[in-house]
């Protein structure tokens, strides 16, 4: 509630978005589509997206000198392009993410973010436009062979993961709740992997695609070639917000349809 009472309402009827798209050099999103229900959101300042992320978290975000780039920021752009708002990247700890959302701080949370039943009480998520596997990290001599050496009768491992993570879930509950092993969390992941390369963690469970990145930057460690488990990732947008949810999930779902989504991806997944 307090998220909206701060909020300034933005009113963009689609007629509206409709006449931006047809001014500018891109075709109108859907010319034939009956401007029925009026794009009517919320943002917390008017006519800007707050997009919360972790922008280390390559390729979906992280710094390229001062700025935030990678997958999750220029579909954010892309959305916040099609809803006629100027895109704002703040940067903080995952942790913090869904918390800044709810509380009025960012409108969207943008992070990789996978979808879960436990966050889906706290937001609502848009439709999901992407996927993730957790993997694991290991330094090249380990002796953890696969993730079942990690869920093995009498297994003692310490496991590194970003803090509140689906990786930091799932290995607490498979492992540490079971007793086979103890989680070490980290704010972030970079944090996890320095503290893998220092030997005070045994491996890091952590998404696929920052994992391929931070082996690349740091010989001497590799990823198993088993994979934890596959996820799918969404934004994340405020329970009390679903005028916006409704805006971002059209202009999202325009960009998976014209093609826009996959070929960010793949400018930053080599295919
Ligand atoms: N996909 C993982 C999660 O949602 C990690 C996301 C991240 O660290 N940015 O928990």
């Amino acid at each position: 509630m307090k998220n909206f009472k701060k909020a300034i309402i933005a009113v963009l009827a689609l007629a509206m978005l409709f006449s931006l798209a047809a001014c500018g050099t891109k075709a109108p999103a859907e010319s034939g589509e009956p401007s029925t229900a009026a794009a009517t959101f919320t943002t917390v300042t008017d006519g800007v997206l707050i997009m919360a992320t972790n922008a280390s978290f390559p390729p979906y975000e992280y710094y390229e000198g001062d700025k935030v780039v990678g997958i999750d920021a220029e579909i954010a752009a892309a959305i916040a392009e099609k809803l006629g708002l100027e895109l704002k990247i703040e940067d903080m700890e995952f942790d913090s993410i869904i918390t800044a959302v709810n509380g009025g701080k960012a409108d969207i949370g943008m992070a990789g973010m996978t979808v879960t039943p436990e966050r889906q009480e706290e937001i609502n998520f848009t439709t999901s436009y992407a996927t993730g596997v957790q993997v694991v990290i290991v330094p090249e001599d380990s002796n953890i062979k696969s993730v079942d050496d990690l869920l093995a009768d009498g297994a003692s491992h310490i496991i590194g993961v970003q803090r509140n993570t689906t990786g930091d879930i799932y290995t607490t509950g498979d492992i540490e709740d079971k007793g086979l092993g103890t989680i070490d969390r980290y704010g972030k992941g970079t944090e996890a992997v320095m503290a893998l390369k220092t030997g005070k963690v045994d491996c890091v469970v952590i998404d696929n695609e920052p994992a391929k990145a931070f082996v690349a930057e740091n010989p001497g460690l590799k990823i198993l070639d088993t994979k934890y488990i596959e996820e799918q990732y969404a934004a994340a947008v405020a329970k009390d917000n679903t005028a916006l949810l409704d805006a971002i999930n059209k202009a999202l779902q325009e960009l998976i349809e014209d093609g826009t989504v996959k070929s960010i991806i793949d400018k930053y997944i080599a295919a």
